[in-house]
């Protein structure tokens, strides 16, 4: 069967959205749309579930192992002194550009194909600066329109800032991101759409993220981000059903990853410090350098392979050790008794820690009724504050849906992720990737791929991976420890 084609496609992210908490009270317009879409209800985000290892997966149908953004912070040359390279900075990652040179974002996005095809993109971003950098980094040549809220200088095309600001004002600056949800979704309802009228529109809403870390998962600060984002979407909808040829267009709405509902403030660095190492969070350290978490990775300072599995073998001990997961194995178990590959996870690249530490979560309902928990490493949420980044099915479960005519609406089955964005709207619009993508179109009819269940261990501690498919176009669905 020949794949459906789009007159143009149109996306709108919410960052952080739970799946489940897409309930008729909480967001009453995507729950109207879902009931005429396509959704799939055991996609997953990539690994780890950070917001832009996502973006970048997003952008370009690649999991980390191939696009190099394996983290939203990690140890990197090209970092200023005495911290970790952040990539929710626009200013860092320009600096990691010149520092590396382009191979820093070279992995072909969706947005390159498009320009190559002479159609155009056009994001409204309202999450990080470094966000809608990596969505598209080579934004200005290829005549891209990228808007990030985060400020004129942030954007890589100021001319659509200053086209904006001229329309609507200038974005509100308050902690309460509410009124920036609706900024968002005017900027693309009543600008972007009607006058660029771009073949790829993607609208990025920072909320839920935002409410389910800072507020909590289901506080009435959270319900009034959830119904913000879900006005803004109501409006983006409107405006783009009255664009031409609206009857072929399609619609993506999505999440880039879940959230989990946090336990308790886990001390990992006084637990590593009684077994004889010297943990630093969220910075570069002497000993260990963290990236802080529900899952933890952990780069030492000096590479020492007997001193790391004395460790491992450690914390394989312990009842409070989640996944377990090491650099250099055989591609599927790692280096050292009872851990899993990172090259399983499609995450292995130089930038990666050698060793990754999960918190041990569970299907507990968290304090506010919702399942699943996990402790919490380092960060500033409140209890009971909603965290991601690591293999819980609550951090992994996504959103992704689709309305488009001729396309059957309903629950669909197949494991699809974040890699199989890019491919599925090039494929819509009838438009070839600069590179294959290890992502597939979820409309492209294809045999689902194959369920998968791995699992590890050493003495007492065992620990399983659940995913889909084979090599890099794996879906990984959830894992952790078991038993
Ligand atoms: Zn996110």
């Amino acid at each position: 069967m020949p794949h459906p084609q789009a007159s143009r496609v149109l996306i709108v992210l919410f960052d952080g959205l739970r799946p489940d908490l897409v309930t008729p009270d909480r967001m009453p317009a995507l729950s109207a749309f879902l009931a005429d879409a396509r959704r799939f209800t055991e996609a997953s985000s990539v690994f780890p579930s950070l917001t832009r290892v996502c973006a970048t997966t997003i952008a370009t149908g690649q999991p980390p192992a191939v696009s190099g953004i394996i983290q939203n912070a990690f140890p990197d040359a090209a970092a200023q002194e005495g911290r970790f390279l952040n990539t929710a900075s626009a200013e860092d990652m320009r600096r990691a550009a010149r520092h590396h040179g382009p191979g820093f974002v070279a992995t072909p996005r969706f947005a390159d194909a498009l320009a190559a095809a002479g159609r155009r993109f056009a994001l409204v971003h309202s999450g990080s600066a470094g966000g809608a950098y990596l969505l598209d980094p080579r934004a200005r040549a290829n005549g891209s329109a990228v808007m990030s809220l985060a400020g004129r200088e942030a954007s890589e095309t100021p001319e659509l800032w200053d086209a904006v600001t001229a329309r609507i004002g200038a974005p509100p600056v308050a902690a309460d991101k509410v009124p920036l949800m609706d900024y968002a979704g005017k900027a693309m309802a009543e600008v972007v759409l009607p006058e660029l009228r771009p073949d790829v529109a993607l609208l990025w809403l920072t909320e839920p993220d935002w409410s389910f870390h800072y507020s909590g998962m289901d506080t009435p600060a959270t319900r009034a981000a959830l119904r913000a984002s879900d006005d803004a979407f109501a409006r983006v909808l409107a405006a783009a059903a009255a664009l031409p040829q609206a009857e072929r267009m399609a619609v993506i709405a999505m999440s880039d990853h879940g959230h989990v509902g946090t336990t308790e403030p886990f001390d990992l660095v006084g637990e590593l410090d009684a077994l004889g190492f010297q943990g630093t969070l969220d910075r570069p350290g002497e000993d260990l350098s963290i990236a802080a978490g529900t899952l933890c990775w952990l780069w030492p300072s000096v590479a020492d392979a007997v001193r790391l599995g004395r460790l491992v073998a450690a914390l394989r001990e312990k009842a409070w050790c989640g996944a377990l997961l090491a650099a250099g194995g055989n591609g599927i178990e790692g280096p050292w008794p009872g851990t899993f590959d990172l090259a399983l996870l499609n995450v292995e690249h130089p930038r990666s820690a050698p060793l990754l530490l999960g918190m041990r979560g569970g299907p507990e309902p968290d304090r506010w009724g919702l399942a699943g928990n996990s402790p919490i490493v380092g960060k500033d949420f409140p209890l009971g504050g909603g965290m991601h980044g690591g293999l819980h099915r609550q951090e992994m479960a996504n959103l992704i849906a689709l309305r488009m005519a001729g396309v059957e609406a309903g629950e669909d089955a197949a494991p699809v992720g974040l890699i199989d964005i890019a491919p599925t709207l090039l494929s819509l619009l009838g438009v070839a990737p600069t590179a294959p993508m290890a992502g597939r179109s979820v409309l492209a009819g294809e045999a689902p791929r194959e369920r998968r269940v791995l699992e590890t261990g050493a003495g007492d501690y065992r620990q399983r991976i659940v995913l889909a498919g084979e090599g890099r176009g794996a879906i990984i669905r959830d894992g952790g420890r078991v038993g």
